[in-house]
């Protein structure tokens, strides 16, 4: 039986998936193309996740497209308006047809002999497997589990006689007008649900068990504001655009290089915005460096107001138990609660959880090692849109996406059909995916590919290095081997003949 064949296969239609497309479209419009979707909707993250006050925790100058200037007043969204923005992309750029639901991509398998993917999906409707082939496999399914998020062993949870609720399955019926509402956790979910969730509710406890860094920023950017009214809207958008990544790379460069200096300029801002006598050494005062683990950032001091107020507060303990009525805290304090949430996090998955092999041999992904933090030695026509650990998701995607194209024109011109980064360089050692210490990093590292010690197998994560690297750096580099084994194949049989 023949399958479907397409050139580029696209897994995932959220953000990444929507701009690969929209490259594909307008780069190379003469390449086929279809955009599996194990979800019934379009927009990913931005569609799955529905607490109260969602929003993006950087700005959209940065984490939207280099191509669709962001247009909204605010420079940090909510998430509504970024899903509409991703739609509205999609529709703008004749891609949302191309998208197939309800395919859960679970397999690929690639043959050198055909240089091409055989891609199997499960069919989340119908229970079905469906199967095509494509020339080019552009992984765009995020990085993190839909079907679960990470809750920590919670003593005595059973107990608890209200309900618990998990923010990646927040539904609307979650009623909290009026109650007492804790929730645990210290990340960008937490900073976000607490000063939401105190508009309406009698309290909200954040329980924390250690501090992170949490800094406030202006919601809206008053330069962008000013340089839209002024100057063409795509002028504006490059301008600011470039003026958040500069700040982006400050911030983190001097966090690396300058902790004791970004320290003090994170607490003077504490200080600015929280009351006076606030406890800042117990509540915002990590133990880590900026940086080293990703920075949480408020709206206007969104978070630091509600505590202002009285409407919201922090508790640093560990819980000891649940009870019926609340929590039992180590400190021996007790919190009372009719609503308990745990943003205690995501859990990790490389590759949309599938299983990848070539000419019939599994890879173990923790055993590769990733080029350019993107393709993945001895894996041909594979890539995969990851995004900045430390900067907006788009800001390197947008660049995977020129590259995979250019790399494809390269391909096209030049007769091959296959390309695969190989490391052949033994001075160049493994070392983790990502350098950042945070639990949900920590907890899954093992199961992602490696980087190399040095380019272009080392992941930098900054921005400018990857324009030189990804916009205008050599394709035959070297590492990446470019080959066509049918014709390959063709000359042997003619000199055999
Ligand atoms: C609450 C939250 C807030 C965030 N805020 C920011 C922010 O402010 N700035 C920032 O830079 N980043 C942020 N991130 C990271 C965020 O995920 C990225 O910015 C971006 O949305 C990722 O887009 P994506 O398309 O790569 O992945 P996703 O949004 O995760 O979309 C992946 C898509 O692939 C589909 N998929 C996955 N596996 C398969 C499979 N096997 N088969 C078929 N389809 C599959 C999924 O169903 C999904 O639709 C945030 C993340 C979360 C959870």
């Amino acid at each position: 039986m023949t399958l479907e064949h397409v050139d580029v296969l696209i897994v995932g239609a959220g953000l990444s998936g929507v701009g690969a497309a929209c490259h594909l479209e307008t780069q190379l419009p003469g390449k086929s193309y279809a955009i599996l979707e194990a979800r019934d909707s379009i927009g990913g993250t931005w569609d799955l996740f529905r607490y109260p006050g969602i929003r993006s925790d950087s700005d959209m100058y940065t984490l939207g497209y280099s191509f669709r200037p962001w247009s909204e007043a605010k420079a940090i969204a909510d998430g509504p308006a970024i899903l509409d923005y991703v739609k509205q992309t999609a529709s703008d750029f004749g891609v949302d047809g191309k998208i197939r639901y309800k395919h859960r991509v679970v397999r690929a398998e690639w043959s050198t002999a055909r240089s091409r993917w055989t891609v199997e999906a499960e069919r989340t409707d119908t229970g079905q497997t469906a199967r095509l082939t494509c020339g080019f496999l552009f992984m765009c399914s995020g990085y993190y589990r839909y079907d679960e998020g990470y809750t920590p062993e919670l003593p005595g949870r059973e107990r608890f006689a209200g309900p618990i609720v998990h923010p990646q399955f927040w539904t609307d019926d979650v009623d909290y007008a009026g109650k007492r509402v804790v929730v645990i956790g210290s990340g960008a979910t937490a900073v976000t649900l607490v000063p939401a969730m105190a508009e309406t509710a009698a309290h909200v406890t954040m329980l924390q068990r250690s501090p992170s860094y949490v800094v406030s920023l202006p919601a809206e950017d008053s330069i962008a504001n000013l340089a839209r009214r002024l100057l063409p809207a795509k002028l504006a958008y490059s301008i600011v655009r470039w003026k958040n990544v500069m700040i982006q790379l400050l911030v983190f460069q001097l966090s690396r290089r300058r902790p004791r200096y970004m320290k003090a300029l994170i607490r003077r801002g504490l200080e600015h915005r929280l009351p006076p006598g606030y406890d800042i050494d117990t509540h915002f005062k990590p133990r880590y460096n900026p940086w080293d683990q990703r920075m949480c950032l408020v709206p206007d001091g969104d978070l630091f107001e509600a505590i202002g107020s009285g409407r919201a507060s922090v508790v640093t303990d560990r819980i000891e138990t649940f009870t019926e009525t609340g929590l039992e805290l180590a400190s021996g304090a007790e919190l009372e609660a009719d609503l308990i949430v745990t943003a205690t996090g995501l859990n990790l998955v490389p590759l949309g959880g599938m299983q990848i092999s070539v000419d019939g041999r599994d890879v173990e992904l923790p055993g590769t090692m990733a080029y350019k933090g993107m393709m993945l030695a001895g894996v041909p026509n594979l890539a995969v849109a990851l995004g900045y650990t430390n900067a907006s998701w788009t800001l390197k995607c947008d660049l995977t996406c020129e590259y995979v194209c250019r790399l494809l024109r390269h391909m096209d011109e030049r007769g091959y059909s296959q390309a695969t980064p190989e490391n052949r360089d033994p001075s160049i050692t493994a070392v983790p995916f990502i350098d950042f210490t945070s639990g949900y990093v920590l907890r899954a590292i093992d199961k992602f590919p490696k980087q190399g010690s040095k380019p272009p197998w080392r992941l930098y994560q900054n921005y400018a290095r990857d324009i030189v690297t990804l916009r205008f750096g050599a394709l035959e580099d070297g590492a990446m081997v470019f080959s066509n084994p049918e014709s390959d194949l063709d000359a042997d049989e003619r000199l055999a003949a």
